[in-house]
């Protein structure tokens, strides 16, 4: 393309949203034909809520939300932040916490009141070797409701589970269509569980899930995709999904998420509106054949 052509397109593309940081960006797009979305944020509005609360018996469920709230208090994660406004609205105390620690992809780990707290997934449970066997029945019907829920123990025994629901942007099921449409592949990568990915992928279309992946390992993932020819944009919004934008051929990173993602990746698109990814592509592909 000529530097005019390129000028125009990024103008053009600009106008609708989607920020090309160079020329050669807006030039390799067209190339894509495997697109890996990210669920939290990018397929989802990224905003989960609340919703369930289960307790063990003999476990009173105030108690129980004061543990889990203490120890969410300290960490970062979007999941923590959503239990955290739950419990709140609950007006329920929080306890003084040690020891805090965050456990990337699998939950965290904290002292309350003397007691050693985990809260988070099902592996999580596995290492320290808590019994969970009578419960998981309950942790996977609302899995297969596209939740993500998350189990507590109290001095290594289970104490409850609490899960929290996602909504779906409106805008995601017609956008994956279009690039169904366009012959390129959709994949959807999560650290979430595998239920719970399948059950969002399935309300949008999407028929290939990548699940539990662990953060370090999203840029893996992506580079097993590569190694069998696959011409690869990343579509991401959090601070786990910048190594994954940076490796692939072309990342793009959603105007609302992290600043690090969009450091990390070549274009932005300002509206979170996943139908920014087809009209990347056709922008790039009008800008190489200089259709106007
Ligand atoms: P993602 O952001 O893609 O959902 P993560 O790798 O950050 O994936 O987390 C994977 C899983 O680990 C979550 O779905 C959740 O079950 C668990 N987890 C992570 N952080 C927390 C936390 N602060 N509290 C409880 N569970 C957590
Ligand atoms: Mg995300």
């Amino acid at each position: 393309a000529t530097p005019t052509s390129i000028m125009a397109g990024s103008g053009r593309a600009a106008e609708l949203g989607i920020l090309f940081k160079g020329g050669e960006h807006l030039e390799q797009t067209h190339h894509i034909n495997t697109v890996v979305v990210d669920k939290t944020g990018t397929v989802t509005n990224g905003k989960p809520v609340l919703t369930d609360v289960i307790v063990a018996d003999g476990m009173n469920v105030r108690v129980l939300l004061s543990f889990i709230g203490s120890a969410e208090k300290q960490s970062e994660h979007p999941l923590a932040e959503s239990i955290i406004k739950g419990i709140e609205q609950e007006c329920i105390k929080l306890r003084e916490v040690r020891d805090f620690e965050a456990l990337p992809g699998y939950g965290v780990k904290a002292t309350v009141n003397q007691r050693a707290i985990l809260v988070g997934t099902k592996k999580l449970m596995d290492k320290y070797q808590i019994d969970i066997s009578h419960v998981l029945g309950t942790m996977e019907k609302l899995e297969a409701e596209g939740k993500t829920a998350m189990i507590a123990s109290i001095d290594g025994e289970y104490a409850g589970m609490v899960a929290v629901a996602d909504t779906i942007k409106d805008t995601s099921q017609q956008a994956i269509e279009r690039l169904h449409d366009m012959g390129i592949e959709v994949i959807m990568m999560t650290g979430d569980n595998e239920r719970t990915a399948h059950a969002i992928a399935e309300q949008v279309g999407i028929k290939r899930v990548i699940a539990e992946v662990l953060p370090e390992g999203k840029a893996d993932e992506v580079k097993k995709l590569q190694a069998l020819g696959k011409k690869v944009a990343m579509v991401g919004d959090g601070i786990n999904d910048a190594p994954a934008l940076a490796v692939a051929d072309i990342g793009m990173a959603i105007g609302t998420g992290t600043d690090v993602a969009m450091e990390a990746a070549d274009i932005t698109l300002i509206r979170g509106d996943l139908n920014s990814i087809a009209d990347a592509i056709i922008m790039s592909h009008k800008t190489m054949t200089n259709i106007r």
